[in-house]
Parts: C-alpha cells; sequence; structure tokens
C-alpha cells in the first residue's frame, strides 16, 4: 500500500483502537462466561478452556471489526482506503410526543393507601442525516437513520 496520509493514518488508528476495544470486552465476556459455565468441571478444565476460548474470542472479534471498518472506509468512486470521513450530521425532529405510565405503588404498611406514581417524559423521534466525505476524490455519500430520545422525564405521586 502506498503511503498514507495523516488523515489516513488517523482514521486507520480509530479503526484499529475500536476494533481492539471491541475485541477486549468479547473476550473477557467469553472468558467469563466460560468460568461460571464450566463451574461444575474441574479446576485445571475449567481454566483451560477459558484461557483457550477468551482470547480465541477476542481475536476474531478483533479481526471482524477491524475488517468490517476498513470496509467501510473504502471510497467506492476511486478505492482510496481509510479515505471515507463523516463531514457533517443534521438532525431534524420528526415527532414530538406526551407520553404517561401510571403504576400502582405498593403502600410501605397495611395501614398506609395505595399510591398511583405516575411518570411523563416526552418521546422525541428524530430523523438523523450523516454525510461521508472522500479525503481524495470528495464523492459524497449520505447516511439516513431515526433516533427516539426521552426528555423531561418527571414523576408526579398523587
Ligand atoms: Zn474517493
Amino acid at each position: 500500500m502506498e503511503g498514507l496520509s495523516p488523515e489516513q493514518q488517523a482514521l486507520k488508528g480509530k479503526i484499529t483502537t475500536s476494533a481492539i476495544v471491541w475485541g477486549a470486552v468479547a473476550g473477557i465476556g467469553v472468558a467469563l462466561l466460560a468460568l461460571w459455565l464450566l463451574g461444575s468441571a474441574g479446576e485445571l478444565a475449567r481454566w483451560l478452556v477459558t484461557i483457550i476460548l477468551g482470547p480465541a474470542a477476542g481475536y476474531f472479534t478483533y479481526r471482524w471489526r477491524y475488517s468490517t471498518g476498513v470496509a467501510k472506509a473504502v471510497c467506492k468512486k476511486c478505492g482510496t482506503a481509510f479515505g471515507i470521513r463523516e463531514v457533517s450530521r443534521l438532525e431534524q425532529l420528526l415527532s414530538s410526543e406526551q407520553r404517561k405510565k401510571v403504576e400502582q405503588v405498593k403502600p410501605a404498611t397495611k395501614i398506609d393507601a395505595a399510591v398511583n406514581r405516575t411518570v411523563i417524559w416526552i418521546e422525541e423521534k428524530y430523523e438523523v442525516t450523516a454525510v461521508d466525505e472522500c479525503f481524495k476524490c470528495h464523492d459524497r455519500t449520505e447516511r439516513k437513520w431515526t433516533v427516539t430520545r426521552e426528555k423531561d422525564r418527571a414523576e408526579v405521586t398523587a
């Protein structure tokens, strides 16, 4: 591969770091799961499986995340590796809805009356539009998705 520009290097570093984090989380998760599931197996078998499966899961997760990241960063137009970066992100409010939920709270003692707890909040739906641009040919592509957010959550006890 020809020399990478500082921008490409930075992007490569970011993909690598994120893949390492994913790998570490998966490795530790699988290791803990193996230790827990093999609770009744002998100590030796238990640790042996754990030290083999944990790092293996970590390694494969790392490889998978890294190659997905690298594939995503290749410009579809000019083929530049580590060429795609996000240049803008726009959020548009689609809807805003007042939501309400009433729960019965169990009385603390027998002589207390049961109370209702009302939780109110506002649920907002956003459409996010992100624009990716290639360093080299400046080809732009758009990605769209929606997110839901809660805000102004408040509790009313009556
Ligand atoms: Zn390009």
